[in-house]
């Protein structure tokens, strides 16, 4: 009988440039289709991270080269302390918030500008919209996230700021037709953007398992060899590991580990679509 030893690749952690943190395991206020969290059936949890694990992790990290410090969730933005560790971290590096939008008003972007004037680095968003039509996207994401988005991008744009969405490729289109769409909407909400602007993941639902979904594993670049994600709880890989043994890498920043094995589905979203997901690529904004 021929025995077949299977093998996870290891992936290094070859420099922390990406600092996610998770604000709130589970509180947002939207439930779409494919996102990773469970959620519990009530809506009240309050596991929000404290400041000071905020500010330890900042102070442990303070010789590594962070770029970006990303604030994720669920909803980040429904932190009580949020402002506070917003200008916590803007004191340190760039920031940029993975956001579902509906925070975001006339009001609260012209607060947010007032805070990146503050610093002396940049503010960023990731504003999370999936289709660019309306019903495929709130069919995903809730009834009236689609409009949020864009009423988010008409005030974050009037205050400078110069927003991404982030999509999830729900329905498998051509990125070239969802880019194309997406710049054409934006265009007439008064937005001009370009591809930058769009930053789109394929899905892969990690609870179909089948031989065509194999990954290989040659990949450009992943989240966990760049970043590491601050919970509660300890340091996890990646923002889809995070308080998932599968993705521990430790207790605090004072000492982590920098191997991983890409061992669960979850793993094969990131081999599948061959670069990180979770991150921005600088690179093109700088080129
Ligand atoms: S899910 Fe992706 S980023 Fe996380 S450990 Fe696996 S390959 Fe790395």
């Amino acid at each position: 009988m021929k025995t077949t030893i299977f093998q996870a690749p290891v992936c290094e952690l070859k420099s922390l440039n990406n600092l996610f943190i998770e604000m709130t395991a589970k509180n947002c206020n939207q439930r779409c289709k494919h996102c990773y969290i469970e959620f519990p059936l009530t809506k009240k949890v309050k596991d929000f991270i404290s400041q000071d694990t905020v500010k330890k992790a900042l102070n442990d990290t303070s010789s590594e080269p962070l770029q970006c410090i990303y604030l994720t969730g669920a909803e980040p933005m429904t932190h009580p302390d949020f402002n506070s560790i917003l200008r916590l971290c803007l004191k340190r590096t760039n920031v940029c918030i993975c956001t579902n939008a509906t925070f975001i008003n006339e009001k609260k972007a012209r607060f947010l500008k007032r805070v990146e004037d503050e610093s002396q680095y940049e503010l960023i968003f990731k504003l999370s919209i999936d289709h660019y039509d309306e019903m495929k996207n709130d069919d995903i994401r809730g009834r009236g996230s689609y409009r949020q988005v864009l009423h988010a991008v008409k005030y974050l744009s009037k205050y400078d700021f110069n927003p991404i969405l982030s999509i999830t490729n729900y329905y498998n289109e051509s990125p070239d037709i969802l880019k194309a769409n997406f710049i054409s909407i934006l265009d007439k909400i008064g937005f001009k953007a370009d591809e930058r602007n769009i930053s789109i993941n394929e899905w892969y639902n990690p609870s179909v398992h089948s031989d065509d979904t194999l990954p290989s594993f040659e990949w450009e670049s992943l989240d966990c060899e760049y970043g590491r994600i601050l919970s509660e709880k300890g340091i996890y890989s990646c923002p889809f590991l995070v308080n998932d043994h599968r993705g521990r890498c430790g207790s605090s920043f004072a000492d982590y580990s920098g191997r991983i094995s890409l061992e669960t589905p979850y793993c094969n979203t990131c081999l599948k679509n061959k670069r990180q997901v979770f991150s921005i690529n600088f690179s093109v904004f700088n080129s």
